[in-house]
């Protein structure tokens, strides 16, 4: 056996390589990644760019010494004949599977001055997709391109860390892929509210170093323009191989391309139409191909999953459609504009299939664990909403089976006990738990459980200086 080379050396990657190891696969594995650094977990560089976080802590747990890691180095081409891999440095590898993890690259819009050269940007312009982009951000406002979920975080981060940010979104709504009008109008509100500047329902027409002029003609002054508009599968390796690439690499129920010896995972694959973009879902594959590598499992089944940006001060969760189906359901909504609360939810069979909730983090407690585990919604829909409902009614009430991370499925419960064994902070916590090493959504929640549990009698100290 050739062994399994791995192409990339992201988190998907990094996860295979463990879980084979852990799983007991036979053959060698072999994992090229193009970055200087091992794998670390690149959901968190948002953080690391506002000073939230120090670099220090992207990094994932190290790999086996069964794995062999080479960094710095592109796998440029395959050999699907003699199924060999060939390297930047020249190295010929051969394989019995290989796997493309190749993520994503930022999409750069097509406005003139953003680029210098195709795929050069010019001085000024950040995209954030390596921990090489967190370097200090430069003098002068911050210009965020995009009102996505990152466009979202990344404004309201930034200015919260001191800079002076406006955002410039081509939809009349923030979060529109995620949100109804109601919903975005909160958000907006809300980062408004907090002296992030909206111009909603414009495009950047051009930029020159300095500032960013819009397609109305307004100026805006801009010491750094972070692109935050989305990503692109990088499937160059795969095109060029012959395989089949559409938005992504195709992949089927094996995770498996055209090539039965060739798959594809995380960022770069296109399973059943669909794109993955998150942490979770790239693990989520990862652990699903090591068991179908080693016997352990017949194929990939797509979990639920949540999607919860990093705002503090205003939890949200948002719930992709749960499945397929023309059949919208029943939908409820609740609207709080006073005090910034949105929820709607598309209900079937008396089980939520999609919705979002803003600005209740009682109700996106409640609503994530009843989506998650496709269980039936209480009779009372407006204690639901409102985060009244009994179970969840404030943070402290939260159950004990509640998971609290789900990146890495980390419930209060084993956060409790890996604190009451002296765990006291949250980097400790991550340690012992691996809570907030996925997304990171959860380290307020987890801060606040630390604070929670320090004033509940124990006289430990509790660190505050975390993301
Ligand atoms: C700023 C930011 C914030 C994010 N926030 C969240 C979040 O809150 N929640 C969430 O779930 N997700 C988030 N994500 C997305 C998450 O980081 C990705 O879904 C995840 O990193 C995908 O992992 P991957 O291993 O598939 O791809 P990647 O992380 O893109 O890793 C791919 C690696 O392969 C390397 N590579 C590419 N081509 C080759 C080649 N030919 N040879 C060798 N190596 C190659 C690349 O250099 C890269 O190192 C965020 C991403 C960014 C950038």
């Amino acid at each position: 056996m050739s062994g399994v080379v791995v192409a990339g050396g992201g988190p998907a990657a990094h996860r295979l390589a463990a879980l084979l190891v852990r799983y007991g696969y036979a053959g060698e594995v072999t994992v090229v990644g193009a970055e200087p650094r091992p794998a670390y977990n690149r959901a968190l560089l948002g953080s690391v760019l506002d000073g939230t976080l120090d670099a220090g802590r992207l990094s994932l747990p190290a790999l086996p010494a069964a794995v062999r890691q080479l960094t710095g180095m592109r796998v440029t081409a395959v050999d699907r004949l003699r199924r060999t891999v060939r390297t930047s440095d020249g190295r010929e590898l051969p394989y019995g599977v290989l796997v493309l993890a190749t993520g994503a690259r930022p999409r750069v819009p097509r406005v003139p001055g953003l680029t210098t050269a195709p795929g050069r940007l010019a001085e000024g312009v950040r995209a954030v997709r390596t921990a090489a982009d967190c370097r200090p951000l430069s003098e002068g406002p911050v210009v965020v391109l995009g009102g996505g979920i990152r466009g979202v975080e990344s404004a309201r981060a930034l200015r919260r860390a001191g800079h002076e940010v406006a955002l410039v979104h081509p939809a009349d709504r923030l979060m529109d892929r995620h949100l109804d009008a109601a919903g975005s109008a909160v958000v907006a509100e809300w980062l408004a509210g907090r002296g992030v500047t909206l111009h909603l329902g414009r495009r950047a027409g051009e930029y020159v170093p300095g500032k960013v002029v819009l397609d109305d003609g307004q100026v805006l002054a801009a010491g750094t323009v972070l692109l935050c508009t989305g990503t692109v599968a990088e499937a160059a390796l795969a095109r060029a191989s012959g395989l089949d690439v559409r938005a992504g690499v195709v992949v089927d129920a094996l995770l498996r391309t055209g090539d039965p010896h060739i798959h594809a995972i995380g960022d770069c694959a296109e399973h059943a139409g669909a794109v993955g973009t998150t942490v979770l879902r790239a693990w989520e594959q990862a652990q699903a191909l090591a068991r179908i590598l080693t016997g352990r499992g017949q194929s990939y089944e797509p979990g639920r999953r949540v999607l919860r940006p990093r705002t503090p001060g205003k939890d949200m969760v948002v719930l992709p459609p749960a499945g397929p189906g023309a059949d919208t359901g029943e939908t409820v909504s609740l609207l709080d504009r006073a005090r910034g609360r949105h929820a709607r939810l598309v209900l079937r069979g008396g089980r939520i299939h999609e919705g979002a909730v803003v600005g209740s983090p009682s109700a996106v407690a409640a609503v994530s664990r009843l989506y998650l585990r496709d269980e039936p919604v209480p009779a009372d829909l407006l204690a639901l909403l409102t985060g009244a409902d009994g179970e969840y009614a404030g943070d402290g009430a939260l159950p004990d089976e509640a998971v609290v991370c789900h990146c890495n499925n980390v419930t209060r419960k084993a956060v409790k006990d890996a604190w009451h064994r002296g765990a006291h902070d949250s980097a400790a916590l991550a340690r012992a738990t691996r809570a907030t090493t996925g997304c990171g959504s959860c380290t307020s929640a987890i801060r606040e459980l630390c604070t929670a549990l320090a004033g509940a009698g124990d006289d430990t100290t509790v660190e505050g200086a975390t993301p």
